[in-house]
């Protein structure tokens, strides 16, 4: 670039697309004042390291050009490990939202008392010092009347964790929410069998995959290694069959199986079906030594809304208390541990105790005996034949039975895996045992955690599995999703927090009843009202819950609401205190990726964890605030910053290596006698990482990978000798919960809340399960089933991505879906329908919005598609958010259809629709 100063820059880029924004935010006065640059001075130019924080994991390192304090562009960084220089439309975009003008430039006061979504809420200025003083007196009246009476919430905005999980904390509230939890049922099988939130192929050596759901890259990280690493191994020849009612960039690398949306679930069990009944091989070592399949359990079912399922807990020894299995050797029960296992029966009915009973693995084989393909047929629409060859396939790819060196260890090699890559359309009452489902499949197929098959993110040293005395895998303590799996271990009635955790002991939170919850509290046995609710690290309930209106209700009973916030949202339209935040860019981070590479031997191979660390590039260009900075100030204020720094040097970040701690080691102690900031957290945090190098270790690259010294170490087979742990082909947990479940509603004698207590139970049966439930299938009156899909432009709203103007041009050109109602194109004509026209879409719930037709071939004939987030309502939005349908006005937020183990709603339900 020609040396041109600051001000000529400005002036001279308004034609080139990225600098017409920042010219109009100039022009706006929208750049600090106090960054006034001499006209004739040579600019200042640099390239400074970055992050980019436009996914929900953002792991792709940035480099971004600022000149005169002016950032003007930003690039992959090459030298980052996860995205070696690429970026993906949204990376690209992240220098528009620094200058965007919707952002909160001061801290902002309403003056008008009515809210409502169309309700001007009379902002006007305040300085930081009335802001703080009006939110910390709030906080303060809180925390002396009921510390639970503070609501927290964070979104996918945050880039730590320092913030969540340390000033909830100390501050003493449990209602500390996040706008996960209603979608999130995903980490239930991964968790349960391999100790991690999310499933990942191991790319580099699979050789066949089934995706179930989502495509790889496009509905994600676009830029990061996963997307690399899928297409390597496609063009290496891995197959991809993707299960979806839509035909995504995944589908094209591929075969497409359309399905009806949200019934996966019956193909996967039609699956173990054919591999059981009529193929007859699995692995049997696998099951055997690693797994509960030879655990003895009696065969005793019940009936629940004409639903079978089994709460049954094993056949155990009278003497030790242990699960018994059948040792064919010996001819006789004996405890799971007395050997490695490998003489231990795994089908077959044995008299024990007295009793006849029958191995889990028989007990599934037993319940799935009618889920056949044909059965499976009438509930997805996909052909019997395609499902019995899909099964074949996952066999003969599996392998079982071969074996691998790596490293000069032997390891089993199963290059053929399922995976259903994160949550959607099949949200709803069944999502549960679709990961039950999966992971059954592939613990069939013996590829759980060895090369070729179904790894989980956190592997090596770090990741030390545990187990409970049954000798099933513990997730790691302190695993936020932990409890998916195992379940509250006691149920206390009343629940104290709006996780309602004695009613749904499965889930994080039931995000969308919370809201009903806040309106009526007494029919969910709660005996206080949110009086403070406090949003920062971009939460907005009203974008990501089911339905808005209930949220609406709750924001308006709540008296005082306060975020800490990036852009001007439906959220601050409730708000009666804004405060502003700094851009990605401005400000400090610290993120311990819950990333994986793929193994093998490339440069980029063998990478156990990803640190970020990311120093502002700019200066903040408004009056905006670190948010940790507040926290902080705020701990201070209330007396809390001793407990909050103890929490803090104890470890908030985990572990980063194996042979460092997670907290801060003494010398690196926070003291809360001195004055500290997030930047001084960060540094000391980095010191104790790289041996008192500190930021000097990120000066170069904000990505730093930590490799194991070897392939082999990234398996955790290597870590684990056989019958170290095992893992679940019958759910044990779920059927402590229901019986639990029961023993307390009976013996508080209440009733579940707004539920029949048979419909919750039923969904927690231990063995395989299916039963249809309200808006399954589309009906005459309602002949569609509505689905959301994202795009590489539109996957989350991590740093409010969605209302980028940059990445909003983009996607025009670019995306034909954007803001579109897609119908196949057959079915349009039966309703008379044709491209572009203006169509009303009514939910069987009575939700309605409109957008315009889209016709295309790529959707499954029952489905009707809509991409990303749009239609937004608020009087505060830039304009194009408006545009578009709004799809969660479809959805049902109550129990009528609801997934009682997780608490998550019914994303897919049905539709009609008509022209406008
Ligand atoms: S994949 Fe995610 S982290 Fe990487 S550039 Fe795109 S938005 Fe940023």
């Amino acid at each position: 670039m020609s040396a041109v100063s600051r001000r000529t820059f400005l002036k001279g880029a308004a034609a080139a697309g990225a600098a017409v924004a920042l010219s109009g935010a100039a022009a706006q006065g929208y750049f600090a004042p106090g960054a006034a640059v001499k006209a004739d001075a040579a600019p200042v130019e640099e390239w400074k390291p970055a992050t980019c924080p436009g996914c929900h994991n953002p792991i792709c390192g940035t480099q971004v050009k600022v000149v005169d304090g002016v950032a003007v562009e930003i690039k992959g960084d090459p030298n980052s490990p996860t995205n070696q220089g690429r970026l993906c439309p949204r990376g690209l975009s992240v220098v528009g939202g620094l200058y965007h003008p919707y952002r909160v430039k001061k801290p902002l006061k309403r003056t008008n008392p009515e809210k409502g979504l169309d309700v001007d809420p009379g902002w006007v200025e305040i300085t930081w010092d009335e802001a703080m003083e009006i939110t910390t007196q709030k906080l303060k009246e809180c925390m002396e009347k009921d510390p639970r009476t503070l609501f927290t919430m964070t979104g996918f905005g945050n880039e730590d964790s320092f913030k969540r999980l340390i000033f909830e904390a100390a501050f003493g509230t449990p209602n500390s929410l996040t706008t996960s939890g209603p979608l999130c049922a995903d980490h239930f099988g991964p968790m349960a069998t391999k100790g991690t939130k999310v499933d990942k192929c191991d790319m580099e050596r699979c050789d066949y995959l089934l995706l179930m759901g989502r495509s790889i890259g496009d509905e994600w990280g676009l830029a990061h290694q996963n997307t690399k690493e899928y297409v390597d191994a496609v063009a290496r020849g891995m197959k991809v069959v993707c299960v979806n009612p839509r035909k995504t960039n995944s589908a094209q690398t591929g075969e497409w199986v359309p399905i009806a949306p949200g019934t996966d679930v019956a193909m996967c069990w039609a699956i173990v079906n054919v591999m059981l009944h009529e193929i007859g091989r699995c692995d049997e070592h696998f099951l055997k030594v690693r797994t509960n399949a030879p655990y003895l359990i009696e065969d005793v079912s019940e009936t629940l809304k004409g639903t079978k399922v089994c709460f049954q807990d094993y056949v155990r020894d009278g003497a030790t208390g242990k699960p018994l299995v059948w040792d064919e050797a010996a001819g006789a029960a004996v405890p799971f541990d007395s050997s490695v296992g490998d003489t231990y029966a795994l089908f077959g009915e044995f008299d024990v105790q007295g009793k006849q009973v029958k191995t889990c693995l028989q007990l599934i084989k037993d319940y799935v005996v009618d889920m056949t393909p044909e059965w499976a047929e009438e509930v997805t629409t996909v052909p019997a034949a395609t499902t019995r060859r899909i099964a074949q396939e996952l066999v003969e790819y599996a392998r079982i039975g071969s074996t691998i060196e790596i490293d000069g260890e032997t390891f089993p090699f199963r290059p053929a895996m399922a995976l259903a890559p994160g949550r959607g359309a099949n949200s709803n009452p069944l999502n549960v045992e679709l990961f039950k489902a999966i992971e059954v499949v592939n613990e069939l197929l013996g590829n759980i955690d060895v090369p070729g098959g179904s790894l989980g993110l956190e592997h090596g040293d770090l990741h030390v599995m545990k187990t409970d005395a049954d000798g099933l895998l513990l997730p790691p303590e302190g695993d936020s999703f932990k409890n998916q799996v195992i379940g509250q271990e006691k149920l206390v009635f009343p629940p104290t927090s709006y996780k309602l955790e004695c009613f749904y002991p499965h889930e994080l939170h039931v995000m969308q009843l919370v809201w009903r919850a806040a309106v009526d509290p007494e029919s969910y046995y709660l005996d206080y009202k949110p009086e403070v609710f406090f949003v920062l690290g971009g939460g907005n309930p009203l974008r990501s819950n089911s339905n808005p209106e209930p949220v609406v209700e709750a924001l308006k009973q709540i008296p005082f609401t306060f975020t800490i916030s990036l852009w001007m949202d439906e959220l601050t339209q409730f708000a009666d205190v804004v405060l502003p935040e700094h851009h990605a860019l401005e400000r400090y981070a610290l993120w311990n990726a819950t990333w994986i590479s793929n193994k093998g031997t490339s440069d980029y191979s063998r990478r156990l964890r990803i640190l970020e660390a990311r120093k502002p590039v700019v200066e903040p260009v408004f009056d905006t605030r670190q948010q940790e900075d507040l926290l902080i100030e705020y701990a201070r204020v209330l007396g809390i910053l001793p407990k909050m720094t103890g929490i803090a040097n104890g470890g908030f970040q985990g572990k980063f290596m194996a042979n460092k701690p997670a907290g801060l080691a003494p010398d690196y102690a926070l003291n809360p006698k001195e004055p500290y900031t997030y930047a001084d957290v960060c540094e000391r945090k980095l010191k104790m990482q790289f041996d008192g190098k500190g930021w000097d270790a990120v000066s170069e690259c904000a990505v730093v990978g930590f490799e194991l010294p070897d392939v082999k170490s990234s398996y955790i087979w290597h870590w684990h000798p056989e019958n170290a742990y095992r893992i679940p082909v019958y759910f044990s947990y779920n059927a402590r919960s229901a019986r639990m479940l029961r023993e307390m509603v009976t013996e508080n004698n209440i009733e579940f809340p707004h539920a029949d207590i048979d419909e919750v139970l039923r969904q927690y049966s231990a063995a395989p399960l299916f039963f249809e439930f309200e808006g399954m299938h589309p009906t005459e009156e309602y002949p569609f089933k509505v689905l959301q899909f994202k795009t590489h432009f539109q996957v989350n709203d991590s740093s409010g991505l969605s209302y980028n103007h940059w990445l909003h041009d983009v996607e025009k050109h670019f995306d034909p879906n954007l803001k579109k109602v897609l119908l196949a194109p057959a079915r349009a004509a039966e309703l008379g329908l044709a491209e572009g026209d203006e169509v009303i879409i009514e939910s069987m719930y009575g939700g309605k919005t409109s957008g315009v037709l889209h016709l295309s071939e790529m959707i499954h004939p029952t489905t009707l598609a809509i991409s990303g987030k749009w239609g937004a309502k608020g009087t505060g939005l830039i304009d194009f958010a408006h545009e578009g349908p709004h799809y969660n006005t479809l959805l049902n937020d109550d129990e009528r259809d609801i997934g009682f183990m997780m608490g998550n709603l019914n994303n897919s339900v049905a539709v009609k629709v008509y022209k406008a």
